[in-house]
């Protein structure tokens, strides 16, 4: 997988922009190319040069079912069958809503859209147009998609290459996107304190993992939304990569916080483009047609993503795989631990169900200075060790890692034995 003149991914760089189509996807911080896939199946990736890897990626966090789910596959094939859209209202979407609606506490409406992205500014502009202010809050390290009062300071891959800033972005629509570092309530009383009456939204990743994973401090998310609410602020959880994974319901489910609007993606899509938001009626009827707030999408509720998004969520009601998920989360960190620790290496993994990440760091890592202290540069031989043993890793220290339901105890033990001799030649 070194690079060579005539590698696939050469001839992408000079008609892709860095070869890729989303930057995550460059090996930038670990350096090397990046390997082509040819096809997927369960936890595995079959490259094109023929390797199979155990795969802890997930395409980023929609594959919970593993990849090419049969039934998944079966729903998009029967959808396909009656064409591919229509631009009416389907058969699919109601079911799609009302079984949001049923998972997720905060949601009395949805509206669909085409990627997270476009459900954080969608939502976004809601909650500015509810409370008719135009500043809102949001926390160093989250990242919300790439739209542009989104991308300051954000986490993923923009902190990935290293300028978690983008160009292009113009003084003016950053200017009302007020930054604080997370797990800092005096920061939040501060910010509210200095702008009386302006802030219409707190937009945050409840579980920030954008950043690796960070935990919030016990009761952070209460006392915000206290202060928020005290203020008449409303709370926008950015679920994209928590929604129907941490829990069914996501992180509000799992801490019973309701937050007042919430951006779901990812697994919403059964590995189709698709984002969605929703909240309470009153808020949520403030869209077009019916309300003042304009959003739309030619796309929006596709047929053949609503099959597949859809038998992805009957599949989680189906098999409840959380508890599972989650013990197989645990036995992944605890075997990195020991190995780390014989080692005499300090390390801090921080889980949630399905979800881990690991910063190289004495002290629990709460915040983005916190990540940014770590000692980032040992990532790049556990990744690279892990690869060429047959384990894939996200190609980046600022990424949480997916165990998805086709992870069977083989698989997590086969990865842990990798894992400890990689970590002793670290
Ligand atoms: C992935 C992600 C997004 C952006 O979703 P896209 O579908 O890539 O636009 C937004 N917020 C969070 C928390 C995410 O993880």
């Amino acid at each position: 997988m070194k690079g060579s003149q005539n590698s696939p991914f050469q001839r992408a760089l000079k008609s892709i922009p860095g070869g890729v189509n989303s930057p995550v996807r460059a090996f930038g911080s670990i350096g090397g190319e990046p390997f082509f896939t040819e096809r997927a199946q369960g936890h595995k990736l079959i490259t094109t040069d023929g390797k199979t890897l155990i795969d802890y990626v997930g395409t980023w966090g929609p594959a919970i079912h593993g990849h090419n789910h049969p039934e998944i596959k079966s729903a998009i094939a029967e959808a396909l069958e009656k064409g591919t859209s229509f631009g009416t209202p389907n058969t699919y979407e109601v079911p799609m809503a009302e079984q949001v609606i049923a998972a997720v506490p905060s949601v009395q409406k949805v509206r669909m859209v085409n990627s997270g992205t476009e459900a954080t500014m969608s939502a976004l502009r809601l909650a500015r147009g509810f409370t008719q202010r135009e500043k809102i809050i949001k926390f160093e390290g989250c990242y919300h998609g790439h739209s542009d009062a989104l991308l300051v300071k954000a986490g993923s891959g923009a902190l990935t290459h290293g300028n978690p800033d983008s160009a292009g972005v113009t003084q003016q629509a950053a200017s009302d996107t007020i930054l604080l570092p997370f797990n800092d309530l005096n920061a939040v009383n501060q910010a509210f304190e200095q702008n009386p009456r302006q802030i219409a939204a707190v937009i945050l990743e409840p579980f920030p993992a954008n950043m690796g994973l960070v935990l919030p401090d016990e009761d952070f998310l209460t006392n915000l939304q206290k202060i928020a609410h005290e203020n008449g602020t409303l709370i926008l959880f950015d679920e994209v990569m928590t929604g129907f994974r941490v829990a069914f319901g996501g992180v509000q489910e799992l801490l019973g916080i309701t937050p007042d609007l919430t951006a779901m993606g990812k697994i919403i899509g059964g590995g189709l483009p698709v984002g969605a938001f929703g909240g309470r009626t009153e808020i949520m009827d403030f869209l077009a047609p019916i309300g003042p707030v304009y959003q739309a999408g030619t796309l929006s509720g596709n047929p053949l993503a609503m099959a597949a998004g859809l038998k992805a969520l009957e599949l989680l009601v189906q098999h409840d795989p959380y508890d599972r998920l989650n013990e197989l989360t645990l036995k992944l960190r605890s075997a990195m631990l020991e190995s780390f620790s014989a080692k005499g290496i300090p390390v801090q993994i921080p889980t949630a169900p399905s979800m881990l990440s690991i910063f190289f760091s004495e002290n629990p890592v709460r915040s983005f200075s916190d990540v940014m202290s770590s000692r980032k540069e040992l990532f790049k031989p556990l990744f690279h060790g892990c690869l060429e043993k047959g384990v894939f890793l996200p190609p980046s220290p600022f990424e949480a890692w997916f165990i998805s339901c086709s992870h069977d105890e083989t698989a997590i033990d086969q990865t842990c034995e990798i894992m400890s001799e990689v970590i002793k030649t670290i």
